[in-house]
Formats: C-alpha cells, sequence, structure tokens
C-alpha cells in the first residue's frame, strides 16, 4: 500500500505512522516526498484515522510522479526547462584550469547558451585518465557561473559527496554510469537540488523512468532526462543515439528530455547534426562540450566543439525546435 501524508507532517506524526505500521505486520518504508510505502501481510485499514495521512491506496505498478503534469517544467534558478524554450547546456567535460573555465563560461553565456556544464568529479573507464579536480573543480564551478550568471550543473559520483553538491552546484547531474545506483538517487533526491538524469548507456526507456521516479519520490523538486546515446553493435560513433526516445519518453513522462549528441556519438564533426535533429525531434534542450583547444583536453577533447561554431548552432536549433513545435500535430 501506498500512504500519501501531508506536506507539512510533523516528525511526531511520522514515527508514529511508521509505529502503528509496523504493529499492523507492514514494513513500511519514509519516502521525502511524503509517501510512505508498506510491503508485507498486514491491514492498512486501521491507520487511515491517525493524524497527517491523506490517503491510502494500492501501491502503483508503474511511474507516477514521472507522469504528473506538474513535472513538466523544472526550474533552475531563474532558467526553466521544458516551458517551450530549447536550453542550451554548455560547457567542457572536465573543469581544468580556472581562467579557461571562466572563458568557456563567458563564450557559452555570449552565445545565448542557459547553463554551465562541467565535471569535477570524472568516471573514467581507466583509472589512469584523468579523474577531476574533485572539489576544487565544484569551486571554480561556482566562480564561473557567479561571473557569468549561469547556473552550473555537474556530476555527483557518490552519495557522501552530496552536502558539498549542495552547496555548490544548482543542478546535480546524475551520468549514465549511475543510472541505476539506486541509494544515490535517494541520497540526490533528497538533496532539494533540481537534477539531470542521463540515460544509462544499457538502459531501456522503462528503467530511465524509473529511476526518475526514485528521485521524485525522494522530494526532487525537478528531474530532466538526458538522452545520451546507448550502447549498440555500431562502432562508427561512441554509442548510438536514440533519437526515438525523445518522442517516446514524451508518451511515456511529463518530465523534459534534453539530448547530448557529445557523448552520444564522440565526434564533433556529428555534433550539430545531432543536435539539430534532437532539436527536430522535439527535445527540450541539449547539452553539448565545448573547448577552446580540444586536441589538449583532459577529457573527451574528440567529441568538443570550439565556441566559435557555438552560437551559429544555438540558433540553428533553436530555430529547428520551433518548427517542430508548429508542426506538433502531424503524423
Ligand atoms: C558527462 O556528461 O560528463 C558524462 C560523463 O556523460 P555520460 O554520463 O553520459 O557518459
Ligand atoms: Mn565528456
Amino acid at each position: 500500500m501506498l500512504i500519501l501524508c501531508r506536506q507539512d507532517l510533523t516528525d511526531h506524526e511520522r514515527e508514529e505512522i511508521l509505529a502503528a505500521a509496523r504493529n499492523a505486520g507492514f514494513e513500511p518504508f519514509f519516502a521525502h516526498s511524503g509517501r510512505i510505502i508498506l510491503h508485507g501481510p498486514g491491514d492498512a485499514a486501521p491507520l487511515s484515522d491517525l493524524p497527517g495521512i491523506l490517503s491510502i491506496e494500492p501501491l502503483p505498478d508503474r511511474p507516477v510522479l514521472a507522469k504528473e503534469p506538474g513535472n513538466a517544467v523544472v526550474r533552475v534558478n531563474d532558467v526553466e526547462i521544458g516551458g517551450g524554450a530549447f536550453t542550451v547546456v554548455a560547457g567542457p567535460c572536465a573543469v581544468e584550469e580556472k581562467a579557461r573555465l571562466i572563458d568557456l563560461a563567458h563564450a557559452a553565456k555570449s552565445a545565448g547558451c542557459d547553463l554551465l556544464r562541467g565535471g569535477a568529479y570524472k568516471p573514467r573507464t581507466s583509472p589512469y585518465s584523468f579523474r577531476g579536480l574533485r572539489a576544487v573543480g565544484l569551486e571554480y564551478l561556482r566562480a564561473a557561473s557567479d561571473a557569468t550568471g549561469l547556473p552550473v550543473v555537474t556530476e555527483i559520483l557518490d552519495a557522501q559527496d552530496v552536502e558539498l553538491f549542495t552547496d555548490t552546484a544548482d543542478m546535480i547531474q546524475i551520468g549514465t554510469r549511475n543510472m541505476m545506483n539506486y541509494e544515490l538517487l535517494v541520497a540526490v533526491g533528497r538533496a532539494g537540488k533540481p537534477v539531470l538524469l542521463k540515460r544509462g548507456m544499457g538502459s531501456t526507456i522503462d528503467e530511465l523512468v524509473h529511476a526518475a521516479e526514485y528521485l521524485l519520490l525522494e522530494g526532487a523538486p525537478g528531474v530532466v532526462l538526458c538522452e545520451r546515446g546507448i550502447r549498440t553493435h555500431e562502432p562508427s560513433t561512441r554509442n548510438t543515439l536514440d533519437l526515438a526516445a525523445i518522442p517516446v519518453l514524451k508518451g511515456v513522462a511529463s518530465l523534459p528530455v534534453i539530448v547530448d549528441p557529445s557523448h552520444a556519438t564522440g565526434r564533433r564533426d556529428l555534433v550539430a547534426a545531432m543536435g539539430r535533429a534532437a532539436a527536430g525531434a522535439g527535445a527540450d534542450g541539449v547539452m553539448l562540450e565545448i573547448h577552446d583547444d580540444p586536441d589538449c583536453a583532459l577529457c573527451d577533447g574528440p567529441q568538443a566543439i570550439h565556441p566559435e561554431n557555438l552560437s551559429a548552432l544555438v540558433d540553428n536549433m533553436r530555430k529547428i525546435s520551433a518548427l517542430a513545435a508548429e508542426a506538433e500535430d502531424l503524423l
């Protein structure tokens, strides 16, 4: 059964409900959106009169919060994702030198981008690869955000770092490798920050939406889904961009959907084409990796586009996105 509690439930009321649920033969789990999940053979009827309880219903068999129309627009400071505008997130793969990051942030801002990205904690295949500046990188991101006004999104790897990220990031990213790290999803969901959730490289659309449901159930104030390519047998690109995932996700969830053509292709020469395709397929935005000297980038140089090419691409994608919105009803 699923108990929906009042938003302003007191600690005392919560403990009373949990104790009564255990007495009634259930194993209860309190989720931070104010829902209590009951498993076990008990009878929930005696709980219904307890203070703080709004309703008791059977457990849903599919994601429901991810489908709520109220979750269709995600706010990151002053930026709205999913409200009809085409949002562009841009920045380097990894945070490197502070001055370079600030220059890239200014370039992103003047090209019309809305958010700054940059990895301070990098999940790398090889332990010998650059794994990020870590806490110092978060500081640099904050400085770049303060210099430009662009909100910052950055990837978390470990639930122990949630507080650090809550203090420095405007939006927390869960990367492809951690989409199914359910304890991390719970911890990040409780952080009170909007989340950018990237699709696991081997995950289905249904698994992605369920992962979003974890975050929302723990009270995340917004989740944006990101299609970033999946593993297939095709070796010409780093991953295979699943463009159909955009309209499929729009059907099964209400959440904004953005596309990452950089990681999807791994190739700078394909990023613009796939960014335009994403705009045409109805995405709410894109996330792009940029670097002023890609050959020397510490991570993912081959897929980084030069900032001087950004402005034209951003304008182009926004035009295509507007055209696609006009044609939304065509079959
Ligand atoms: C990233 O966006 O920095 C990243 C590591 O992407 P992904 O998790 O999609 O590989
Ligand atoms: Mn990268």
